[in-house]
Parts: C-alpha cells; structure tokens; sequence
C-alpha cells in the first residue's frame, strides 16, 4: 500500500553499489528503515533529502510484516543549513538524534514527541547563541512527555509551593521532585543541591517553547549543572537513555 509521511532523517548507511538504508523517525509511523534505490547514483532522484537530520516528506510502499519499506519519494521540508554549517551547533543536535533512535520503538507512533523534535532542531537552526540550551530544553521536556514530569512546583516534604525563599534546594532523582532548604535539613531523603536561580529556570522552561529559549539565558557553571541533572534523570527513567554515545561526549564538554 503505497503512504505518505512526515519525517526526520536518523542515520543512512550503504546498500548494494548504489542504494541506501534510511533510519527514519515519522509522524505518521513511528520509526521506519527504507530502502532507497538509487540513491548512491549519479542521478539520484532523492536529491540531499535522505542526509541524516533532514526533515522531509516521503512517498514508501508500506508492506506489513516487513522491517524495510520500499520509499520512492523524498522532498525536503527544512534541510537545517544553520545547524549543518555550524560544528557547535552540530554537537548538540546529534544527541537529539540519537535519543530518538534509543526511546522510540518502531511502529510506536508519538506525533507529540515528533512535534517537540521538530520545534526543539527549527529553534536550534535559528539560534544565536547558547546552543546547549536547547538539548536540555529537549531532555526535560522528553522526561515530561514519557510520563516523568519533573516537579518544581512544590517541597515533597511539606507540601509548600516553592517560591524562592531559600537559596537552595534539592532535587531527588528517584522521585522527581523539589526538597525546600528547611526539609532537606531534616530529612534524609538524598538530593542534588539546586540553587533558587536554576529551580527558577527549570520551570520557565517547561512552561516556555523552544524558540523562547534564547530569552533564557543561563550562566555555563549553571547550564552545567542543570543539563547533567536531567541527563541523570533521564538515564535513571528512561531505560533508552542509557549508553548514548553523543551524550557521554558531551559529558566531556560540559
Ligand atoms: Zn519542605
């Protein structure tokens, strides 16, 4: 049955003398590996839609009960030329990539998580600066949408609505939540010291889309601190977290 869709171009790889073998992560489909025939020729009717990162529009035959689908049609949407010609901003854009192919199972279609994907990389293309803002606004809104919407707005504890009267605080892992500077004393609940300026930030941004994020500006000591906490939740949750490589790159970096 001959399909259309909507998709984001994961990773290629050789096929035969001329072919490729498309990872793709679509709207309509969830994931989905294609075979495009031609695509290694001198006249490749696919043009530069089939290079990882493109968001594109495909035409595929569609056969049940196969692992690669047969596309025949690919034009691009956004190609991403600012992300592509700039390595920094590159470095943070992978990741995004990489997360996708790790959490999304195939046929597990998620349009939510397709739309965040695609706001998250436009916002990153257009941006100026602070590039890194933009993969940890993509990991906290992902651990939102996967069912584990950290909570900033109250102490576990004791209940009370966290209006930046203490100067620290701290974040439990395991549960996902705010301890207030008074509990944490008390309590031996474990948690990641968070400063009132990065618990501020964190609930902007979950309340904010993407392209706002260049409003936000974060000092590196506390994008730091911010992006490894989430990636932690993150790898604590989400078992296709785990042993990603671009972020253990990251890790070096930040
Ligand atoms: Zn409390």
């Amino acid at each position: 049955m001959i399909e259309k869709a909507e998709a984001i171009v994961l990773k290629t790889k050789k096929y035969g003398e001329t072919s490729k073998i498309i990872n793709l992560f679509t709207k309509e489909f969830g994931k989905l590996s294609v075979i495009a025939k031609g695509a290694r020729s001198k006249n490749n009717r696919f043009g530069s839609s089939l290079e990882p990162l493109s968001h594109i529009s495909i035409v595929f035959y569609n056969y049940e009960n196969r692992d690669l689908q047969y596309i025949t049609q690919g034009s691009l949407i956004n190609f991403f030329h600012s992300i592509r010609n700039n390595p920094s901003k590159m470095m943070y854009a992978l990741p995004v990539l990489e997360i996708i192919n790790n959490v999304i199972h195939s046929d597990e279609q998620n349009e939510e998580f397709f739309e965040l994907v695609i706001n998250v990389i436009k916002a990153l293309n257009e941006s100026k600066d602070c590039f890194g803002n933009y993969l940890l606004y993509f990991e906290l809104h992902l651990a939102s949408q996967f069912g584990f919407h950290p909570n900033f707005d109250n102490c576990e504890f004791c209940g009370r609505e966290i209006n930046h009267d203490f100067a620290q605080y701290a974040f439990n892992i395991e549960k996902g939540c705010l301890i207030c500077g008074d509990c944490h004393q008390k309590s031996i609940m474990p948690g990641i010291n968070l400063s009132s300026e990065s618990v501020n930030c964190f609930q902007k941004m979950l309340e904010i889309s993407p392209e706002d994020m260049a409003l936000l500006s974060l000092p590196p000591a506390m994008f730091s601190l911010m992006f490894n906490l989430t990636t932690k939740y993150l790898k604590n949750h989400i078992s296709g977290m785990r042993d990603l490589r671009s972020l253990e790159i990251m890790g070096e970096v930040v």
